[in-house]
């Protein structure tokens, strides 16, 4: 259908349908909405992605998502700087946040060790992890990452890690009930929060 349309219009529904979740169909009807709205709709959409990809970028102690400077988590004085989080990306705080009663910081690695696709340790923040655990005298972190080969290949690096230079930093780890292949960002807040109540020392 997409060859009768203005060439604009076909290049709106081309990158709405990249979107997740988006077929061609759905990105014709989010287009067509928009023509409607007319073009203070667009204006407003435009003003939205234009200020999202030029002012948002990455707290500079934790990795999430901020304006510029820190992000509120870490700015947040009632979480303890002696218990940091380890996820793998922003999102995986949004899942995490859905409960409160754990006090903690995060630290995201933005991304997990891959050996097969060539990610190592400088490509990932491991260096500010550990530059963090070191100024803020850490006395736990929590791994919870996703329970795929890259998570457990993470938490292995990182268990070596702590035991060769953080030897009293007692390092847990979200149980074992996470189902295999499971990524952090999409498991439901009960067994997240079941994981994360039964972590466990990891040794
Ligand atoms: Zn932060």
């Amino acid at each position: 259908m997409q060859q009768f349309l203005p060439e604009s219009l076909r290049i709106l529904v081309q990158q709405l349908g990249k979107l997740p979740g988006v077929g061609e169909r759905t990105a014709m009807r989010y287009a067509v909405s928009l023509l409607r709205g007319g073009p203070r709709r667009f204006e407003e959409l435009g003003r939205a992605l234009h200020g999202v990809a030029t002012e948002v970028s990455h707290c500079p102690s934790c990795g999430f998502w901020a304006d510029s400077g820190h992000c509120p988590l870490c700015e947040d004085k009632q979480r303890p700087e002696t218990r940091l989080c380890v996820v793998r990306d922003s999102p995986d705080v949004l899942a995490l946040e859905k409960f409160r009663a754990h006090p903690w910081r995060y630290h995201i690695l933005q991304g997990l060790l891959s050996p097969l696709s060539g990610v190592g340790p400088d490509q990932i923040r491991l260096a500010s992890l550990f530059e963090r655990v070191r100024l803020h005298s850490v006395t736990e972190v929590i791994l919870a990452l996703d329970a795929t080969v890259e998570g457990d290949a993470t938490a292995l690096y990182l268990r070596d890690q702590f035991r060769a230079q953080f030897p009293t930093v007692k390092l847990t780890r979200t149980a074992m009930g996470l189902p295999a292949g499971a990524s952090v960002e999409y498991l439901d807040a009960s067994t997240l929060e079941n994981a994360l109540v039964h972590r466990t020392e990891f040794e």
